[in-house]
């Protein structure tokens, strides 16, 4: 008799979580659920089994984990969603099922990068400084209501859907990456960018903003993470790493 598919629950949201997803469509041991947040309108989704919206905390994660008889959950969520992935270590553990975190490294400045370094969007709104600049931010959309603190400047802020408060003099751009270098250094130059906001987010599907504020003159503003919530037993880097990691699962699964 074929042995049962091992179910595994996936968080998403990223696109490290959808190449993974993407992955596990073919994968015929592996019985995944692919779970956003719900935040964004249409979010891209793979030919999986999905599911939207929160959990309603640690204990409803849990309480799904156990319902739906899944044997491993996958926090792919974006390496700055800090409540989730933490919600994530708790209910793993209260389910006694194995957690993988995929978690991409940070970017580190390479030759010619000089980044100014910031410990949340607060700081990073007040190391715009006093005299007004024109500034891209490129930190998604929750975090913008932060930079209300320091309406001096112009703000071009680029997200996947409008924020709810933004400061006074801002305009904004709706763009979902990836974002090629070519496109980033055409756009800093055309709007005549000073400084750029960005979320240590880490991968290559955004880092052509970087490159191209280096090879334009255009200063960077780094807001570091948040301390992760719990290091997890289990971490992939990549989404093939974890596609590996849920294969060696499945075959002891098997045994
Ligand atoms: P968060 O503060 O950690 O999460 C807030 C709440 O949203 C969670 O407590 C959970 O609600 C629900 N949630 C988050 N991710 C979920 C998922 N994959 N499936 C089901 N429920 C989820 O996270 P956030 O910063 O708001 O980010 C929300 C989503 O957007 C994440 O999935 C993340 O991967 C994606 N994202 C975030 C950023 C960013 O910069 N923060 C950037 C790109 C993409 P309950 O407590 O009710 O379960």
């Amino acid at each position: 008799m074929a042995a049962e598919p091992t179910r595994v629950l996936l968080l998403g949201g990223t696109g490290e979580a959808l190449a993974l997803a993407r992955a596990l469509e073919a994968e015929p041991g592996l019985d995944t659920v692919y779970s956003v947040a719900g935040a964004t309108r249409n979010p891209r989704l793979p030919a999986l089994a999905t599911r939207r919206g929160g959990f309603g905390g640690a204990a409803g994660l849990a309480d799904y984990l156990c319902r739906h008889g899944i044997a491993c959950l996958v926090d792919a969520t974006h390496p700055f969603a800090a409540g989730i992935s933490a919600n994530a270590a708790t209910a793993a553990r209260t389910a006694g099922i194995p957690l993988l975190a995929v978690q991409r490294p940070g970017w580190t400045p390479g030759p010619g990068e000089h980044w100014h370094r910031v410990p949340d969007t607060a700081a990073a709104a007040r190391a715009l400084g006093d005299e007004p600049r024109r500034v891209l931010l490129a930190i998604g959309r929750q975090e913008v209501p932060a930079f209300c603190t320091a309406p001096q400047h112009t703000y071009l802020i680029r997200c996947v859907e409008p924020p709810e408060r933004a400061p006074p003099c801002a305009e904004h751009l709706l763009q979902r990456g990836p974002l090629r270098y070519a496109d980033e250094r055409a756009l800093l130059r055309e709007r005549a960018i000073e400084t750029l906001v960005t979320k240590d987010a880490g991968g290559a599907a955004t880092r052509g903003k970087l490159d191209a504020a280096r090879d334009c003159g255009v200063a960077v503003v780094m807001v570091g993470r948040p301390p992760s919530p719990a290091a997890a037993a289990h971490t992939a880097a990549t989404p093939a790493e974890a596609l590996d990691w849920l294969r060696r699962l499945q075959d002891r699964d098997d045994r």
